[in-house]
């Protein structure tokens, strides 16, 4: 562990950064400070009559561009730090994949599996009307989604609880992302963090001269990697990988962890854990002593998903992974992440890496605002022009294509397709934004340039708002 709070290790990444930047030190102490949090206590009532009483945060870190966005947890671990230096990653994240939002984060103190399904409710409801309350929540103001310990259906209870409170309805399903999609959610976002984190490694293995400085071969294709958390980013990353040729040699939880050097199969493994609570006996695996000892696997790629500050000074030089990537926020410390660096770890930053939620977010936002489903408007329309493209290739060549291929050529885009497509588009030009600028800079690592390039586009913004001539 670290001596650091997790809110200054994020700052000292920060200032690390700017070290390589020209930007006006005031305007940086702006862009660094935290704006503002909220600290709540409330009352609920436990399924054996019991009063509870729980406590709550909400950080507002930047408002530069609004609403802020960021996702709430349910973890026993949530500290008024916490929630700042996880809405200040959302600041960076944002601006790094041009989503026009501020960054803000929640978190209620509990372990979630200590609670039943109604008292997660009675909590999800109250902790939205507190937020309701003191004006944060809301379309402009301020937009939760799923994070650890939270999904879907959470994210129905906050939108549910919102829009009875609110004044104005209209707008009101904008509140919160992340939702089931026949509650106003978008196809494709329970997978995006997930999918997302999949483009972002896929573009890094693709790149022939960082492959050859790390000693491995081009794509994704047969590379070892093994993922601490199956739970919704993790799992999904795993799976994505997987389908493309990666072999998944370890997987650890918060209570099991197994090692197949061979590779297992993540999906059957996912069922497993569903059936038994545990990883623990999956059929060709064997059982690791200590949870933590996954982290420490011979791999080509380590993929922490769970938490922050799980690589840290001590155990850092038990790692052998030479592709770090940071599905979780925060999993290295700070000072971890710089030796590894310079021992030639490629390590994939948070604040890039598993930006692939906020994008789709902001997808679901956008289809919330405009009440139309994406695709509506040019399915059938492209599916028409496609045809017409088509019957004219077959005339003028005599040829004629096979049914599956004139299939899928014909088909208008759907809701899917556009979502997963505008995903894998800003994941795939963030990559080598920040691959740029850290080569043109002479930047030791990825996470420098991408603060680089996040403060670039804020500052512009600052600008753009006259704040600071
Ligand atoms: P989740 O609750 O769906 O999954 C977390 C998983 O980690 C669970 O399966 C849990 O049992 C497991 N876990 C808990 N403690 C562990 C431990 N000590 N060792 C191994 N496994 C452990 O949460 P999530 O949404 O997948 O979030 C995981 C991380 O990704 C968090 O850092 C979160 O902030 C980050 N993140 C999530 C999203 C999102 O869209 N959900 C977006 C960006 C970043």
């Amino acid at each position: 562990m670290s001596d650091i709070s997790f809110f200054d290790q994020v700052n000292q990444s920060f200032d690390r950064a700017m070290a390589f930047t020209k930007h006006e030190p005031a305007l940086l102490h702006q862009i660094r400070a935290c704006s503002s949090v909220y600290r709540m206590t409330f009352p609920i009532r436990r399924d054996d009559g019991s009063i509870q009483v729980i406590e709550a945060f909400r950080a507002e870190h930047s408002r530069h561009k609004l609403p802020t966005k960021g996702g709430f947890r349910y973890d026993l671990g949530v500290t008024e730090d916490e929630v700042m230096a996880l809405a200040a990653l959302m600041t960076y994240k944002c601006a790094i994949v041009n989503v026009p939002f501020g960054g803000a984060k929640g978190g209620v103190k509990i372990n979630r599996r200590e609670y039943s399904d109604s008292e997660l409710e009675r909590i999800t409801r109250r902790y939205t009307h507190e937020l309701a309350e003191k004006n944060f929540i809301g379309p402009g103001v301020d937009v939760p989604a799923p994070d650890f310990g939270t999904g879907e259906r959470e994210m129905a209870w906050v939108a549910d609880t919102f829009q009875a409170l609110a004044k104005d309805k209209l707008d009101s399903l904008g509140c919160v992302t992340g939702k089931p999609v026949a509650q106003g959610g978008v196809r494709g976002r329970a997978e995006a963090t997930g999918r997302g984190v999949y483009f972002g490694i896929r573009e890094a293995c693709n790149v022939p001269e960082d492959m050859r400085a790390l000693g491995l071969p081009q794509g994704i294709t047969g590379k070892r990697v093994v993922v601490q958390g199956l739970g919704n980013v993790g799992y999904h990353a795993a799976r994505f990988l997987q389908e493309d040729g990666a072999v998944v040699v370890g997987v650890a939880e918060w209570n099991s962890a197994v090692h197949a050097p061979d590779g297992l199969d993540v999906v059957a493994l996912k069922t497993y854990q569903n059936e038994h609570g545990t990883l623990e006996g999956f059929p060709g695996t064997r059982a690791l002593d200590d949870t933590r000892d996954a982290l420490e696997l011979e791999c080509d790629i380590l993929l922490p998903a769970a938490l922050e500050n799980q690589v840290h000074d001590g155990n850092r030089d038990r790692i052998h992974a030479k592709i770090i990537a940071e599905a979780a926020n925060g999993p290295l410390t700070a000072d971890a992440s710089e030796a590894l660096t310079s021992q030639g770890v490629l390590i994939l930053p948070d604040t890039y890496l598993n930006a692939g939620g906020v994008v789709v977010s902001y997808f679901e936002w956008v289809k919330n605002l405009a009440h139309v489903r994406f695709g509506r408007l040019q399915k059938r329309w492209e599916s028409q022009a496609n045809y017409g493209l088509l019957s004219t290739v077959q005339e003028m060549t005599g040829q004629t294509f096979p049914a599956e291929v004139k299939k899928a050529f014909l088909r208008g885009p759907d809701e899917i397709d556009l979502v997963n497509s505008g995903l894998e588009e800003t994941m795939s030009t963030a990559y080598h934004e920040l691959r740029k600028k850290k080569n043109q800079h002479g930047m030791p690592d990825l996470r420098s340039a991408a603060f680089a390039v996040a403060v670039d586009k804020i500052v512009a913004s600052y600008l753009d708002l006259g704040i600071f001539p």
